[in-house]
């Protein structure tokens, strides 16, 4: 052998880490103790969190953890098997019911995570032949599903239903089938798509529309969703979403028709050849479900927390629990970031790839579990940094 097997791995390793580095886009991963009503430690520090998708605190509901190590105790800690060959225990059927029946929908299948749901669900229904719209926005795990398809993809811009209606118009009728992706609610900037244009666009054009509903889920339309938020119901045959952000736990589905439900379960190969949730984490899904159903107070106030904020800031009133501040320079939003970490607050900064450039930011995350007085200090914190992006009511 005339190399040692990873000179030239850790070397290509090693620089493209440098060049991240210069660029202020290294990522690190920080040990984070979560607790009750977003408490975290991460860093030596004890913060709240203003950061996580735990819209309703369900995460560490005694009830949902409850549901969790109840089912553990019956079925195991693992699920032993894809769902296809031994892994499906019967908690699984009872999820799906749910997530149907709360959705509006025939059916429902649940994956592994959100990102693994995205990347099965639309290579198993388009491909080389076939068109694919997403808007510009789209989170990156669609982005895995629409390069697996090998479809022909085009972008609109964000939100922009009369860009979506001309590309569909060009373009239609050169392809077989065709597919409309966006996001329910845009994580980065707490926008709704407007479902119900892009609904009935895409009725008119024999085209399929997929939301995914990631962050509406337990936050809007009473919990149902940014298609019930929208009055889309009937006009978003493809209802995707994750069970890790208002729902508390992990996992992804799919809500749909049951004969497109049937053909995931054979032609999702990120369903097929990976094991199954293990049975807490369902469990503990089915129960967050019952809670979302049964508390409308619980589901109504991450929004109402993200309206105050963002007024007492001078800021647009938000539509969802995610109020998002613009800084501009990389730099600049870690070290607000790492500001508002010394007052006690976990505010992530996020930076390109994730957001486009110069539109670095803030993104503050309001949950059911924030106590007032949390909110209040966050405020004070906040204007603290005196950050220009901050409107005249900061003053
Ligand atoms: C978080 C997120 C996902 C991924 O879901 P996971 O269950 O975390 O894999 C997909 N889409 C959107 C819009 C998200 O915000």
């Amino acid at each position: 052998m005339t190399h040692k097997p990873t000179l030239s791995l850790d070397a290509f390793a090693g620089a493209k880490l440098k060049g991240l580095e210069a660029a202020n886009r290294r990522r690190e991963l920080t040990s984070a103790a979560r607790g009750p009503a977003m408490a975290l430690t991460a860093g030596g520090r004890d913060m709240i969190s203003f950061t996580d998708n735990d819209y309703l605190g369900l995460s560490t509901h005694p009830a949902v953890v409850d549901a969790a190590i109840e089912a553990t105790k019956r079925y195991g800690a693992g699920s032993g098997a894809s769902r296809l060959v031994t892994g499906n225990h019967p908690l699984y059927a009872e999820l799906e019911a749910k997530i149907a029946a709360f959705k509006g929908m025939e059916a429902a299948i649940v994956f592994g995570s959100g990102y693994l749901a995205n990347s099965g669900i639309i290579p198993a229904l388009v491909g080389k032949s076939d068109l694919i719209l997403a808007d510009e926005l789209i989170h990156t795990s669609i982005h895995a599903g629409l390069k697996l398809s090998g479809a022909t993809v085009r972008f609109f811009r964000h939100n922009d239903v009369a860009h979506a209606a001309e590309i569909i118009a060009a373009e239609r009728g050169q392809f077989d089938r065709a597919l409309m992706v966006v996001d329910g609610v845009y994580s980065m900037d707490g926008d709704i798509a407007p479902l119900k244009a892009l609904g009935e666009l895409c009725a008119d054009h024999d085209t399929w529309l997929m939301s995914d509903d990631a962050h509406g889920l337990g936050t809007i339309g009473g919990g149902r969703g940014a298609v019930a938020a929208m009055g889309a119901e009937g006009l978003v045959p493809l209802q995707m979403g994750t069970l890790s952000k208002a729902i508390g736990g992990y996992g992804g589905y799919l809500a749909a028709s049951r004969v497109v439900i049937d053909l995931m379960k054979t032609r999702a190969r990120s369903l097929v050849y990976t094991t199954g949730l293990p049975p807490g984490t369902v469990a503990a899904a089915v129960k967050a479900l019952e809670l979302i159903e049964t508390n409308a107070d619980m589901v109504a106030r991450p929004v109402m927390l993200a309206r105050h904020f963002a007024e007492a800031l001078g800021l647009p009133a938000p539509e969802t629990p995610i109020v998002p501040l613009v800084i501009g320079a990389e730099a600049d939003a870690m070290a607000a970031s790492a500001a508002l970490a010394e007052a006690g607050y976990k505010v992530t900064a996020f930076r390109p790839p994730t957001v486009p450039e110069g539109t670095s930011r803030l993104r503050f995350c309001f949950s059911a579990s924030h106590r007032d007085e949390d909110v209040t200090g966050l405020i004070a914190a906040v204007r603290a940094l005196g950050l220009s992006a901050l409107g005249k009511a900061a003053e």
